[in-house]
């Protein structure tokens, strides 16, 4: 319990006005998550300030509030105390509760493994005295004061994880704990956003080595090298766990690694303990159980007890644990965290237990967002997966990187599934597993597997066995709130099943290129390209080589068609990085033809054919003059040929005369002879409906992104469009009749009006002239625009929609409640099409 007299002295508080409970249960951070009853404490942190969420707290059932100033609603019948910073108090109070309490501290530290040993270190220790387990699911030092909330003086010990989020953190929590024991397992080379680099990050715990006094404990791993390390650092008492390490205080030799349970013998000093197990899986939670063991033994529990108690640990939600999946599958749980180390170790397991089943699938998520080497990260897993695993299924467009790297090292692409959302994953999986099948779904915070987890099990009555839902989580460790008040939203479901949809409707004999220029049309074009290529397309277009350039260096090495702007000097580059530029003149040609003879190697080439379209190409009626000169310039590799339609959304006739020509000449090329490899010529529009067998490529913009290409035929089913753009209230004003609104005065309100301002403008791309947007969505409800719109901000009427208020979420573009504004609507707004729509929102948005 929590009680208001320990928090007033310890934090020296102030009470605003008269207190109505003394006692509290739990401490509660965010205003959504209250449990009625608790003491809401209003922190300012990076995500904005808690003593704006007072009231709601209130509202939500907080019997106590600590804030740093007076609240601004009414607080009658709770408890307000008010102190000058809620971190210090918080800190201060628990200081103050350990010392009140007198027990003792044994805390957990390290990069990953903390919530298992911390586990077992209870457990273990709880077979001779009262012990506390703290909190492990919070992260960061919050898990101190929540683990404290619920301690009690008849508790002897208190375990603890300590989480350094910050630099510096570490020596202030030491300050408040001053732990008689603390074990450090694992210190692999990741750590925090916050930290410079991984020395940072391990010299935070070389201080917490170097200040623990002489009689404290120091329990490291002898087979973590940082680890290992700190025994140089400190003055306290150290010993050694380890795995067939002799030279560790406590080392597990002849482990057997199970899919339920681990068997290992252990020796301790000169003594032996053979044939003990417990049922923790991995190799790597047998250190948390090793530490575990040896503490026991620091305060007199003997080996034989400790080691016969190991049997009934409790796996730990999201912590390898054992479930039963569908169709009596084995479902491995590993979502609490991921880093590539604690991924590359369940993989070892799997590797291991892989023979006594059929089949292996590996689920991988997104890893936790910590600084370093995501990149190689997510090819070592895919590496390591493609040795181990007979299927791998990667969610979310990072985790597809793993996916590239298993078929890199030679996993067969049938056996690769980059996926985008939790559905698919589970309409891949689901229905073809059998009992002979063991699934591992690994990932961090930001991953969306709780839907998968969910879906994957045999009983939905084992719900309680995982990790409670993250959304409220990932909401604030994995999407902060962009610091810019409008930002773009962009589905990748929505692109990776619009690939798809698209490739589907073409068919296999139809190559599918995603054109990605302009920034993928607004939209981003490394990740557009990235997901377009694991969902089907195969090539790439861009318009000018810079934007090609962009892609290789990203790693994108997919072939990509460099529509309009490849200067000469710049074919030395177009080579070297695989391109395929494309030739529409006789002396461009000339003049590439040389520039590849100088650089020794031939250049790819598409020829562009002018049916009468009237921009770049050489006139069909010239073209087989053209190729004959063509033909003699060797260093040219003439790969493809193509034509682009005019007016193939509302014109077929016209475009069945185009169609006619370029085939004509294609023919008579044939005759020549010519082969291509590829002849193209639609692009969205006429993919709808051009069904022509001699094409065997086609160029799809626009609706990758799930506009519409054309009025006269429906779109693709199941496309859908990916981008959306948001902003928020700004401020709401209440005017009387005849108030002028916005530069030039050309709004004046009619009544009282309710006008909300909003931050976007036409620097945004949000357009001021000669037309604008109408209307905008706020509560799922139409807001007219009204004034003109400035550099950076424009007005709202929204005098109908009720409770308006600053921070309303506010959609330009996208859906919102029950309606939606599409970029075809805005373009009639505009005058323009929905090309123009997207491609015009500017680059210095977030996305
Ligand atoms: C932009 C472009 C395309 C793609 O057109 P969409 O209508 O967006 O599908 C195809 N071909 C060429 C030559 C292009 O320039």
């Amino acid at each position: 319990m929590i009680s208001l007299y320990d928090i007033l002295k310890a934090a020296n508080g102030q009470l605003f006005g008269e207190p109505s409970s003394h006692l509290f249960a739990e401490f509660c951070f965010s205003a959504r998550q209250i449990t009625p009853g608790s003491l809401f404490v209003a922190m300012r942190t990076s995500h904005g300030d808690g003593h704006a969420e007072i009231a709601e707290a209130i509202a939500r059932g907080a019997r106590g509030v600590v804030c740093h100033g007076p609240p601004d609603c009414d607080t009658t019948g709770v408890t307000v105390l008010m102190v000058r910073d809620t971190i210090d108090a918080l800190l201060a109070w628990s200081r103050y509760t350990l010392t009140k309490h007198g027990t003792k501290v044994i805390a957990v530290s390290g990069s990953s493994g903390k919530s298992v040993a911390v586990e077992a270190l209870a457990h273990i220790l709880s077979l001779r005295y009262p012990v506390h387990r703290g909190n492990v699911d919070e992260e960061g030092w919050l898990g101190l004061p929540l683990s404290l909330a619920s301690l009690e003086s008849s508790h002897e010990f208190v375990v603890l994880k300590i989480d350094v989020m910050q630099p510096g953190e570490m020596m202030r929590l030491l300050q408040i704990v001053r732990p008689q024991v603390v074990v450090l397992g694992h210190l692999e080379a990741v750590y925090p956003p916050a930290f410079s680099s991984a020395d940072a990050y391990y010299d935070e715990h070389r201080a917490l080595a170097k200040t623990l006094s002489a009689n404290s404990l120091l329990v490291l791993n002898s087979d973590d090298e940082a680890s290992l390390d700190l025994r140089h650092h400190t003055q306290a008492q150290w010993k050694l766990i380890g795995i067939d390490q002799p030279k560790a205080d406590i080392s597990a030799f002849n482990v057997v690694v199970g899919a339920e349970r681990t068997g290992f013998d252990v020796r301790y000093g000169s003594e032996r303990y053979l044939g003990r197990w417990s049922p923790l899986i991995g190799v790597h939670l047998l250190y948390g159980v090793l530490a575990a063991v040896l503490v026991g033994a620091h305060y007199g529990i003997p080996l034989d007890e400790s080691l016969k108690a190991v049997t009934s640990l409790n796996p730990l939600p999201g912590r390898m644990r054992p479930l039963i999946g569908r169709q009596g599958s084995l479902l491995v749980d590993d979502t609490y965290r991921a880093n590539v180390a604690s991924t590359l170790a369940a993989l070892n397991w799997l590797n291991v237990v892989r023979r006594d089943y059929q089949r292996a699938f590996f689920v991988i998520g997104e890893l936790d967002r910590l600084s370093g080497r995501s990149q190689q990260d997510y090819r070592q897993i895919g590496c390591r997966a493609a040795e181990v695993v007979d299927s791998l299924i990667t969610l979310g467009a990072e985790a597809s990187l793993a996916g590239r790297a298993a078929m890199d090292f030679g996993l067969s692409p049938q056996r690769v599934h980059m996926l985008y959302s939790p559905q698919d994953v589970l309409s891949l999986l689901a229905p073809q597993l059998t009992a002979d099948d063991i699934v591992l779904v690994k990932g961090g915070v930001a991953s969306d597997l709780d839907l998968v987890m969910r879906g994957l099990l045999n009983d939905l009555q084992d719900e309680v066995l995982l990790l409670p839902t993250r959304q409220a989580q990932r909401s604030i460790t994995a999407a902060p709130v962009p610091l810019r008040p409008t930002w773009l939203v962009f589905d990748a479901d929505a692109l990776a099943m619009n690939v798809r949809c698209i490739a589907a409707h073409l068919g296999q004999d139809k190559t599918l290129m995603a054109v990605v220029k302009a920034d993928g049309y607004g939209h981003g074009a490394v990740r557009t390209a990235r997901i377009a290529l694991m969902n089907g397309a195969s090539w790439l277009a861009v318009a000018n080589i810079d934007e090609a350039l962009t892609l290789r260096q990203s790693g994108v090495d997919a072939p990509i068609l460099v529509l309009s702007y490849v200067p000469s000097h710049a074919v030395r580059q177009a080579i070297r990085e695989n391109l395929a530029v494309v030739i529409f003149d006789e002396d461009q040609a000339r003049s590439y033809d040389r520039m590849a003879r100088d650089v020794g190697q031939r250049l790819i080439c598409h020829v562009k054919i002018d049916t009468g379209m009237g921009r770049l190409g050489i006139l069909a009626d010239d073209a087989v003059r053209v190729f004959r000169q063509l033909a003699s310039m060797t260093n040219l590799h003439l790969q493809g040929i193509y034509t682009h339609f005019s007016s193939a959304d509302d014109d077929t006739e016209y475009t069945a005369k185009q169609t006619e020509r370029f085939k004509a000449l294609v023919r008579a090329l044939r005759a020549a002879p010519f082969n291509f490899e590829y002849i193209h010529a639609a692009n969205s529009a006429a993919s709808l409906y051009l069904r022509d067998p001699l094409f065997n490529m086609v160029r799809v913009g626009l609706m990758l992104y799930g506009l519409n290409p054309s009025k006269l035929w429906p779109i693709v089913p199941g496309v859908r469009p990916v981008l959306s753009w948001k902003t928020t209230v700004l401020q709401v004003r209440h005017f009387p009749p005849n108030s002028p609104i916005g530069y030039g005065n050309t709004y004046r309100t009619q009544g009282y009006e309710t006008i909300a301002i909003l931050p976007v403008g036409y620097a945004d791309g949000f357009r001021r002239a000669p037309r604008t947007w109408r209307e905008v969505l706020i509560q799922g409800r139409r807001a007219p625009l009204v004034g003109r719109v400035s550099m950076e901000k424009c007005a709202v009427n929204v005098s109908h929609i009720p409770n308006v208020d600053v921070g309303d979420e506010v959609v330009l573009l996208g859906a919102q409640g029950e309606d939606a504004i599409w970029a075809e609507e805005i373009a009639e707004w505009l005058g323009t099409i929905n090309y123009e729509v997207v491609t015009q929102i500017l680059p210095r948005q977030p996305r």
